[in-house]
Order: C-alpha cells, then sequence, then structure tokens
C-alpha cells in the first residue's frame, strides 16, 4: 500500500491541484502541528488524526482553497492571516512587492497608500522591510479591514499603520483622505464581469467577488484611482498598479491620460505583465 503521503499528494493530483506535493506537506503539518518542513514520506497518523486530516481533504477536494481551510498563507516573506473575506494572496503580486521595494529608500520615513489593501499583504510586506515607513490601509469591506488589521498585530506593524473603511468611488474620497503619499500601491478588481463565472471554482467562491469584478471591461476602477492619483501623491510620487493578463498597456494609458509618466511594467514570474509603475 503507498504510503500516507503519497496516497494524499495522489487524491490531490487526481482532483486538479496544481501543487499536489506541496498542498499535502501543508495538510500533513496541520494535522500534526508540525512545520511543512518537518514532514518526511514516512508520516505516520494517529486515528484522530487521520480523522481530521480525512476531513480539510475533503474539503479541498471539493475546491475549497487550502490557504482558506488553513486560514493562513504565506506571502513575500510573512504569513498571513486570510478567509473568505479576502483576496488570498498570490505570488504573482510579491511583483508589486518586490518594485515598489526597488523604488523606497531604505531608511526614509516614507508615506504608502493602499487602495483595497485585502489580508493586507502587499503594504504589511512593505511595512516590514522599511521600519521608517508609515501607511495607510483601505478597504470598502469592514471584514477585510478586520483581518488586515490582525496581520499587523501579528506582524508588529500595527503602529505605523492606519486604517479607513471606504471606496476610492466615493466623490469626496480624496478630500476625505486629506494627505499625500510618497507611494501608492493596488491590486484593485480587474477581472471583467462577464469572466468571473468562467473563473476556477477555488476563485469564483471563495475570493470576494468585491476583490475580483472590475466592471463591464475590468477597468473601472483603474479609471476612477487615475483620477484620484494625481491629487493624492506628492510630486515625484509613484503609483504601482497590478494589472490582469493582457491589460498592462491599456492601464499605462490611462494612467499617461491624467499626466502621470510611465516608468516601467514589470512582468510576474511567469512573464505576464503585472505591475505598472507610473510617476507623478
Ligand atoms: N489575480 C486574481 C485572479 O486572477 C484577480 C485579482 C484581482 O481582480 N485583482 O483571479
Amino acid at each position: 500500500m503507498a504510503n500516507i503521503f503519497d496516497n494524499l499528494v495522489q487524491q490531490l493530483a487526481n482532483s486538479g491541484t496544481e501543487s499536489p506535493r506541496l498542498e499535502a506537506r501543508l495538510l500533513l503539518a496541520e494535522v500534526l502541528n508540525k512545520e511543512p518542513s518537518e514532514i518526511f514520506a514516512d508520516i505516520e497518523l494517529a486515528p484522530a488524526q487521520d480523522k481530521s486530516l480525512q476531513n480539510l481533504l475533503q474539503r479541498r477536494l471539493s475546491h475549497e482553497p487550502l490557504d482558506k481551510i488553513l486560514g493562513k498563507r504565506d506571502f513575500y516573506r510573512a504569513t498571513f492571516k486570510v478567509s473568505d473575506k479576502v483576496l488570498s494572496p498570490r505570488p504573482d503580486t510579491e511583483t508589486l512587492v518586490e518594485a515598489a521595494l526597488r523604488l523606497l529608500p531604505s531608511d526614509n520615513p516614507t508615506t504608502i497608500l493602499d487602495l483595497g489593501t485585502g489580508s493586507g499583504c502587499i503594504i504589511e510586506s512593505l511595512l516590514l522591510e522599511r521600519p521608517s515607513a508609515q501607511g495607510v490601509a483601505i478597504d470598502i469591506s469592514p471584514e477585510a479591514l478586520q483581518i488586515a488589521a490582525d496581520n499587523a498585530v501579528n506582524l508588529g506593524v500595527a503602529n505605523r499603520l492606519k486604517f479607513i473603511q471606504a471606496s476610492w468611488f466615493y466623490a469626496d474620497f480624496a478630500t476625505r483622505l486629506a494627505q499625500k503619499f510618497d507611494l501608492i500601491v493596488t491590486n484593485p478588481p480587474y477581472i471583467p464581469t462577464k469572466d468571473i463565472a468562467t473563473l476556477m471554482p477555488e476563485v469564483q467562491k471563495y475570493d470576494p467577488l468585491l476583490a475580483l469584478d472590475g466592471g463591464t471591461d475590468g477597468f473601472d476602477s483603474y479609471k476612477r484611482i487615475a483620477e484620484l492619483a494625481p491629487i493624492l501623491l506628492k510630486d515625484g510620487g509613484y503609483i504601482l498598479l497590478e494589472a490582469g493578463i493582457g491589460q498592462a498597456e491599456q492601464i499605462a494609458e490611462i494612467f499617461a491620460k491624467q499626466g502621470l509618466q510611465h516608468i516601467a511594467t514589470e512582468k510576474d514570474l511567469a512573464g505576464i505583465k503585472r505591475c505598472v509603475v507610473m510617476r507623478k
């Protein structure tokens, strides 16, 4: 009989999981209360542990994402609490974090604004790397803000991060903020409404629609944020935008129309143009 680890990998692979070995390791680590690096192929489970494994496995096989089952996910250099009230942090978005860090001097008291913070993974990763920076994180969802706030406490950046519940579509958004920033980061909703139904169940059912739906053509939020960026940025300040597949050129044009300068477009590890860098 195949061992528990191989068996688990096989079941996950059969259900179409993209990284079955990694997920098997994370599931076993959870039920054994160990670090993933401590999980070896010759693992043994007590009956109660096997029962909880089967329980978690069934949830995964019905397409609940692993991070949402475990309630946490690694992103950049930290572990973030997640739930179905926030978009799962994705490796693609680390492209934006890296691009931002290249622009952020290491010891300046920079101010950063994160539009649509979700779990807080972008801005909190930046604050972790830049101990003199301060931030404001906006989200329309109070549940998301609660998770982002919990993460800020866990990561020790809460004293440098302010949370505001608001939508950038509010007419008085900029006046309410009443502050200018050195850097704006955002991973806004960018999926065209009609494409939502074609997303994999892990995304469609377990990521909040609010974080996905970018309106008819997917560009609603970019267009609105482009109106706000010149008001919210200091002269010489940067805005970094995550882009969906095939959207980068149009995003740069939308922001150029508002007088911002296109500095660069950064690709993710899959070679997709993922992050548009603009400057005021
Ligand atoms: N990256 C997500 C996806 O491809 C979408 C997130 C977003 O709309 N910002 O499913």
